[in-house]
């Protein structure tokens, strides 16, 4: 339970981003999504305002907020019609750094985060034919010298072209001479502005949503040894270890975006008047937005207890697994049921309601899909064999 002090910092987070996204409307969502445009001054706004750098530590320079904070930051800004796709990653890529990152890599790199001069923001994990099954990568890294030299490929890497580094995961120890498939991988800090044109190709993906995802060649990319991320061979636990924090805040993410939803679908049921009455009051179009509205408050529920758990450094994966796949569907179901209120128009670009119908379809998969979660339950929490 939250205390009312709590609340009432969570309520001015809420208003200081609303008021924020205000200064950019959904039409410039819009002229993005068309152009497959990144949303530079907003990222950097919401950057100077100390949102993005939200679980940056203070002694770097950071926010210093908790994970609760973070939560409603991403939620204001899905609520408000904007793509929190362009923001989420800011906030818990760092956290693979903070964890496991060097005193030295942490002093170089945290503060100029903070401020604004370093965007670390893309995350090299999936790839083309391995997807899911991440300890089966293929993208390997070789010590030679005095650097690491990596090759392979990455699919769905977002951001790249927007952020100057990339934490990446390839394997340092040959599959079969490792006693566990989660062993021999080691994650990196590719400097991307060095990278590009020098090892690393980059070709952007024509895709659905507006998520400035590519696909990533690496030929031989040379990176300084000091660029391993944690300990050799332990990369997936850097991987690992964030996990929880990124389901919590995409979770969030998805609650916005259902209320979002919520409150266009209501808005337009009580205005749109068709056989001389508005559709708000047949109970066939009112029903389906109650339920989605009972449905995302529970999802949220589960939100709030995940983070709560995470800040109490208390174990969390089952809970951050059940928010993300309550939000998601949540926020999916209401983007369908937003779709039917809106009838014809909900087609119409002009509503807005098309694009983020489009953009909360991804949660159901990415960064984790929704079976992959509840195989994680039955296996984990319920005790049932192990599928695969
Ligand atoms: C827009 C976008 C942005 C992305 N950004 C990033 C990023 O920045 N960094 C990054 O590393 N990745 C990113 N991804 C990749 C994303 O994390 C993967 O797409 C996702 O993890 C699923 O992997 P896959 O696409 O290879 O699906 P697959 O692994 O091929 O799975 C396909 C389907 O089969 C199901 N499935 C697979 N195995 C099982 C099983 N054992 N039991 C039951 N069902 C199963 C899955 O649930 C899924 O529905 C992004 C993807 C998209 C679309």
């Amino acid at each position: 339970m939250l205390s009312d002090e709590r609340r009432q910092t969570i309520a001015e987070i809420k208003k200081a981003v609303a008021a924020l996204c205000d200064n950019y409307g959904e039409d410039y969502w819009r002229r993005l999504d068309a152009e497959r445009g990144y949303p530079t001054e907003f990222v950097r706004e919401m950057t100077e305002a100390g949102f993005l750098t939200a679980l940056i530590p203070e002694e770097y320079g950071g926010s210093g907020m908790a994970l609760l904070d973070a939560c409603a930051i991403l939620e204001e800004i899905s609520r408000r019609g904007a793509h929190a796709g362009a923001c989420h990653a800011q906030m818990y890529v760092m956290g693979a750094l903070l964890r496991h990152g060097s005193d030295a890599q942490k002093a170089a790199y945290l503060p100029k985060i903070a401020a604004g001069e370093l965007r670390l923001q893309s995350f090299g994990v999936t790839e083309p034919s391995t997807g899911t099954d991440t300890t089966s990568l293929k993208t390997v890294a070789k010590r030679d010298g005095d650097v690491w030299k990596i090759s392979g490929q990455k699919v769905w890497i977002s951001r790249v072209e927007h952020s100057d580094l990339m934490v990446l995961l390839a394997r340092t120890t040959p599959l079969p001479e490792v006693s566990k498939k989660t062993e021999g991988l080691s994650a990196f800090i590719v400097d991307l502005r060095s990278a590009i044109g020098n090892g690393l190709t980059v070709q952007p993906i024509d895709a659905m949503i507006n998520h400035h995802a590519c696909e990533l060649f690496f030929d031989d990319l040379e990176i300084p040894l000091d660029n391993l991320l944690g300990q050799e061979g332990k990369g997936f636990r850097v991987i690992l270890d964030g996990m929880n924090a990124e389901r919590i805040l995409i979770a969030a993410e998805c609650v916005g975006d259902s209320r979002y939803f919520i409150e266009k679908s209501s808005d337009y049921a009580r205005e749109r008047v068709v056989f001389g009455r508005p559709i708000g009051a047949n109970q066939g179009v009112q029903f389906p937005i109650a339920r989605c509205h009972a449905e995302t408050e529970a999802a949220a529920l589960m939100v709030e207890r995940a983070a709560l758990l995470f800040e109490a450094g208390a174990p969390c994966g089952p809970e951050a697994n059940m928010a993300k796949m309550l939000a998601a569907d949540a926020s999916w179901k209401a983007g369908d049921v937003a779709m039917q209120t809106h009838g014809g128009f909900a087609f119409s670009r002009e509503y807005h309601i098309e694009r983020k119908f489009r953009e909360t379809r991804l949660y159901q998969i990415a960064p984790i899909s929704t079976n992959l979660i509840l195989s994680y339950l039955a296996e984990h929490v319920l005790g049932l064999p192990r599928s695969f």
